[in-house]
Parts: structure tokens; C-alpha cells; sequence
């Protein structure tokens, strides 16, 4: 069996991560862990970890390492992740991204996906992002779906994610800039950093970040 392929896709907030994610993870078949579905999924069903996190979503703050170490370590258990997993929003800062590391051991991060636009752009991205509450299909403000509210998916309510208002876009920025940006030195220094130009169609991203992989024969 080929070595499991484990891809950190690092990027701004509204840098495209999660739009990336959904297309490999289909390309490639292994599982998009997003760590803020997994957060956001556990709010919206009201389990105990949901009520522990949820002012904390909200307000665009970091929940603590320990928790989102606990969630993805279980995640990794689950037999559709035997083949690796497709990271988005995890590691966010140092400590997670060496807590990864002693979860995978030293060269279990096959490639690291840096998502690289314009602070400009992804100001707009953001607050013009309307998602699905029910299914998480994200929609941009003037879409039919976005201005009915109604998802043209699943029939469910499309909002505004709570996080996805100025004070807290600004916030989440900051933190990235902060805690997530030193990750990619630390990928680079493994050796496994690959960039890609994050501003231009979904599509052409897709078809970089695949030639990238196959380039460096990782997958
Ligand atoms: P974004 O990257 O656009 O902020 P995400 O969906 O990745 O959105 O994350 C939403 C929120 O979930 C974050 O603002 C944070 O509160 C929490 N979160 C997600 N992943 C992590 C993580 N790895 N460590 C700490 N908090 C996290």
C-alpha cells in the first residue's frame, strides 16, 4: 500500500482552504478534517464540547491546543483516514504543529499547501461569504442562495457565519498573522512547503496545488 498522505493546506482566513480541501479530498479520496466544522458541527448539536467552545467561535478567539489535538487525534482513528487526511485550520500555531508532528511521527506531513492572496482580497472574501447552516456549501452574497437564504443544496438556512462579522474577521486575522504564519518556516525547514497562488480561479488552484504533489511524488 502507498504511504498515507497527510496535506496541511495553510492559507489566510477566506484564502480558499476549505473550497481546496472538498475538491482534493474527492481527487484523492481521504478525508477534509477541518477543525472549524468540527467545532462549529459540535455548537450546532449542543454536545458538551459545543457549549465549552462556543463563545469562543464566536468571538474569533483560538479554543485551547489540548482540545483541538484531543479531536484530531480521535479523527485519525476513523477508518475512512487509514489513507491520511486533507488538514484545513489544523495546526494553527507551534505548538499544534509539533503536537502533529509526535502524532504522525517526523515526515508523516507529506506536503504543506501554503494558499498565498492578497490581505485586500480576502477582507471582501469574508464578510461577502454567506454559508449553509445545514450542509456547509458556501455561497457569495449575491447568489440566488444567499439572498433567499434558503440553500439551493439542501434546503436549509444560509447565513453569515457568526465569525464572519469585521470585529471578529479583524481578530482572526491578527491571530494568523501571530501564532499561524511562523508554520510556514517551520514547513519549510522540513522541507515540505510548497506555495501556491491562491488568487486566481478555483479551478487553476486546484490544477497547481495537484502539480505539486505529483511533482514531489507524494501521491
Ligand atoms: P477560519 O480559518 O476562517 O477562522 P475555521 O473554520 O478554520 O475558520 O475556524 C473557526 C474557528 O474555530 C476559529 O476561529 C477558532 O475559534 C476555532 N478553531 C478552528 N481550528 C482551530 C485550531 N486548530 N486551534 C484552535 N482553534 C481552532
Amino acid at each position: 500500500m502507498a504511504a498515507p498522505l497527510y496535506l496541511v493546506v495553510l492559507g489566510k482566513q477566506g484564502a480558499g482552504k476549505g473550497t481546496q480541501c472538498d475538491r482534493l479530498s474527492a481527487l484523492y479520496e481521504i478525508p477534509h478534517v477541518s477543525t472549524g466544522d468540527m467545532l462549529r458541527a459540535a455548537v450546532k448539536a449542543d454536545s458538551e464540547l459545543g457549549r465549552e467552545v462556543a463563545s469562543v467561535l464566536e468571538a474569533g478567539a483560538l479554543v485551547s491546543d489540548d482540545l483541538v489535538v484531543r479531536l484530531v487525534d480521535e479523527r485519525f482513528t476513523q477508518a475512512d483516514a487509514v489513507g491520511g487526511a486533507l488538514l484545513d485550520g489544523f495546526p494553527r500555531n507551534l505548538a499544534q504543529a509539533e503536537a502533529l508532528e509526535a502524532l504522525l511521527g517526523a515526515g508523516g506531513v507529506s506536503l504543506c499547501v501554503s494558499l498565498e492572496v492578497p490581505l485586500e482580497l480576502v477582507a471582501v472574501r469574508l464578510s461577502s461569504r454567506r454559508v449553509c447552516r445545514d450542509c456547509g456549501t458556501i455561497y457569495s452574497e449575491r447568489d440566488p442562495s444567499a439572498v433567499s437564504g434558503v440553500c439551493a443544496k439542501c434546503g436549509g438556512v444560509v447565513e453569515q457565519r457568526a465569525d464572519d462579522r469585521p470585529e471578529a474577521i479583524r481578530r482572526r486575522l491578527e491571530t494568523y498573522e501571530r501564532d499561524t504564519a511562523p508554520l510556514l518556516d517551520f514547513y519549510r525547514s522540513r522541507g515540505v512547503l510548497v506555495s501556491v497562488n491562491g488568487d486566481q480561479s478555483p479551478d487553476d488552484v486546484t490544477r497547481d496545488i495537484v502539480a505539486a504533489i505529483s511533482e514531489r511524488g507524494v501521491a
